[in-house]
């Protein structure tokens, strides 16, 4: 059913879904120090549902692929001190593997550590999840993801952003990013991409529909 709702969704506003890479800097893979604490990650159905909605960005052009992997990272709190998150370049697909996930427990934003258990290291923006999640103890969901349209378009949008720009999978991003998480659910990263949080997963990805559904709507209204 999802699928067919895509397929026609994206027919329909094919137009307003091109991507517009000009703003996104260049991949080259991660900026810390991970250290992998073992290469398992534990069973959960919150996280087969976290990779669900990573693929629906992924189909909607809101994490668009690149060389290495997705524009877009994913996360969803396992407990008061614990988060999974998508590895660092993952592509999404709708079939669920645990593995393209990982555990993060621990970050040291001085030392830039990231302690994980995953096969493969975290999503260059961890840092990010772990200091939002710190400051936003409410809230169980993080979904990041490009779209240049959306960023365009935030005044319209009435959508917040932060103050100046800063390189992806900088401390100083994450420190920008999880002020201006203390204040707004939805807001942009400036000249970068866009943030939603949420208490659940299925609602906040829906949220981030239904700003994808205003933006196209917006862009419909000005060339009609
Ligand atoms: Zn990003």
């Amino acid at each position: 059913m999802a699928e067919i709702f895509i397929k026609r969704y994206n027919e329909k506003n094919r137009n307003y879904l091109q991507q517009f890479t000009s703003y996104m800097e260049q991949y080259s893979g991660v900026k810390f120090h991970y250290i992998q604490k073992s290469p398992q990650v534990p069973e959960s159905k919150a996280l087969a549902n976290l990779n669900h909605w990573a693929w629906l960005f992924a189909e909607f052009g809101l994490a668009p692929l690149h060389r290495q992997g997705a524009y877009g990272n994913f996360s969803c709190r396992k407990n008061d001190n614990t988060f999974f998150i998508s590895s660092s370049g993952m592509v999404p697909e709708q079939k669920f593997s645990a593995e393209k996930y990982c555990l993060i427990r621990y970050c040291d934003k001085d030392q830039l550590t990231i302690e994980y258990h995953g096969k493969s290291p975290p999503s260059s923006e961890t840092l990010m999840h772990y200091l939002i999640y710190q400051r936003r103890p409410d809230i169980n969901v993080i979904l990041h993801g490009h779209n240049t349209l959306l960023l365009e378009n935030r005044k319209q949008l009435n959508l917040q952003q932060t103050s100046i720009y800063h390189s992806y999978g900088t401390k100083e991003l994450a420190t920008a990013a999880s002020c201006l998480a203390e204040k707004e659910n939805f807001f942009i990263i400036k000249n970068h991409g866009f943030v939603a949080l949420g208490k659940e997963i299925n609602a906040t990805g829906q949220h981030t529909l239904d700003m994808l559904k205003r933006l196209i709507q917006l862009c419909q209204d000005r060339s009609a």
